[in-house]
This record gives structure tokens, sequence and C-alpha cells, in this order.
């Protein structure tokens, strides 16, 4: 009866935090948001600053000058508090096709992604898709399901394991294991689509045609056939995807023409 009890206090308790805690997304979405942006954007630039002291960086100006100018594009239709954001900028000399981001806004883009990318098009889409994680505060949400999926793992072990040490500690870790396979994945796909969705406004918005997203994804598939770039390890990709992007192309299209039409039509070259 008390550990019954104690384990719907306990769900009350979890409620209430996914109640007080609810926000919404570029898109739409609600999220779960527990974490302090703040000291998660603290965090990132520390790392950052770490990445910056230990990794080799590129060194050529017209190659930092090239990516520079692509994300100051897209960085600068970013609306609302992350247009406030100390954005920044790592170009890392490493021929690993790979980018990513730190909450608040740090962007670090190894050079290998330029032999996948034709143009400053599909170099935006990159990046378009990358500040979108940052602005959709996937970070934030991530951490706080991870918290979340803690504390669910806590109190069904405390149940399950019949409180227990031994017992609650292996039905921890096989509700881990469950939670890991099963809860946290699916849930990262459904960022990745949102930063694709989000990224491929960004772009539009910054005067990069959208339909070459679709052209950058067709050139990793293509490569993939003989080495996995590391990018594609961490952003499914596949018909789906393509679709997904495709489906994408009216409203893109739109901000792409207006863009256009208001000059803005950026000319970044390497
Ligand atoms: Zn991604």
């Amino acid at each position: 009866m008390c550990k019954s009890l104690t384990g719907y206090i306990c769900i009350i308790v979890i409620n209430i935090i996914l109640l007080t805690s609810c926000a919404s997304s570029p898109t739409g979405r609600s999220q779960m948001i527990l974490k302090s942006d703040a000291a998660l954007e603290q965090e990132g630039s520390r790392q950052f600053k770490q990445l910056r002291e230990t990794l080799p960086l590129v060194q050529n100006p017209a190659t930092i000058d090239y990516v520079a100018c692509v994300t100051n594009a897209i960085v600068d239709v970013v609306e609302g508090r992350d247009a406030d954001l100390y954005w920044e900028l790592a170009v890392v000399d490493q021929s690993d096709v790979n980018a990513y981001v730190l909450p608040g806004g740090k962007i670090v883009v190894n050079s290998g992604i330029l032999t996948m990318t034709s143009n400053q098009h599909q170099l935006a889409a990159v990046i378009g898709h990358e500040v979108a994680h940052v602005t959709a505060r996937h970070a934030n949400e991530r951490a706080s399901r991870a918290a979340v999926t803690d504390i669910g793992v806590d109190i069904a072990a405390i149940i399950l394991g019949g409180g227990y040490r031994n017992q609650t500690q292996g039905a921890r870790n096989a509700l881990s294991t469950g939670a890991l396979l099963g809860l946290l994945n699916p849930f990262s796909r459904l960022q990745e689509t949102e930063a694709d969705v989000v990224g491929i406004r960004y772009m539009a918005k910054a005067g990069f045609d959208p339909r070459e997203s679709v052209e950058l994804w067709k050139n990793m598939n293509k490569k993939n056939a003989s080495k996995i770039p590391e990018y594609l390890s961490t952003h499914p990709s596949g018909e789906t995807r393509i679709d997904d992007l495709i489906a994408q192309y009216p409203v893109a299209l739109e901000f792409y023409n207006e863009a256009k039409i208001n000059g803005v039509t950026p000319d970044c070259k390497l």
C-alpha cells in the first residue's frame, strides 16, 4: 500500500513537472523544457572554447571566409531571443564529413563538409539545419527528456524491484536499456526532421535555393555506398528525408522568392 502510494505520488509529481514545463518549438510542436537555457548555453560556450583550443582549425582565410559568409547569412534571418545569442563558428581542419552545434549558438563545421557540398546553397542547407537545432532548443529538450527518463526509471525500478537494493538495481539496469533502445532514439529522429523543416526555411529566407538541400542529401547518399560520412550516422538519410524536404518546397520557395525580390542574394564563394 505504502509502496504504491509512493509511486502514485511520484507520478503526480512527474505530471506536474510536465504540465509546468511545456514550451513550443518553432514548428509549433509542444516540448518539455526542464533545464535552464542559461546553464546549457554556459556549458556550450565552455565546450566550444575547449574544442577551439584542441581541434586543428582551418588556417586558409578563403575557406574560413566562405563558411563564415554562409553562416552569417543564415544567422541574420534568425529572429527573437536567438537573434541575440552570441553566435560563433569554428571551421575545423578535419576530413570527416561533419558539422554540429553546441547550445548558445556555437557552430562547428569540419572542412570535410566542403567536399560534399557543391555550392553555397548546399553548405547553407547544412548550416541552416544546425542553426535550427539551436533555435528549436533541441539540446535542452534532449537533456530534459533524459532527466525525466531517469526519474521514470527510478520510480518504475522501485516498484518492480520491491525496494530491495539488488533487485532494484537489476530492474533499473533492464529498464535503462529499454529506455535507451525504445524511448530516446525515435525522439532524436523527430528532432532531425524538425531541424530539416526549420533549416530549409532559414536557408530560403537567407536567399539560398532550398531545392539544393535535396541535392545535398542525394550526394550524401551516393557517397554513403562506399563510406558512411559521419554526418550521416547522426543524421539518418534516405528517401523519407528527401520526400520530407520536397514537401517543404511550397513554403520554402515562397521565402526564397521573397528574399530575391528584396535583394537578399548572398554570393559566398570559395
Ligand atoms: Zn541534425
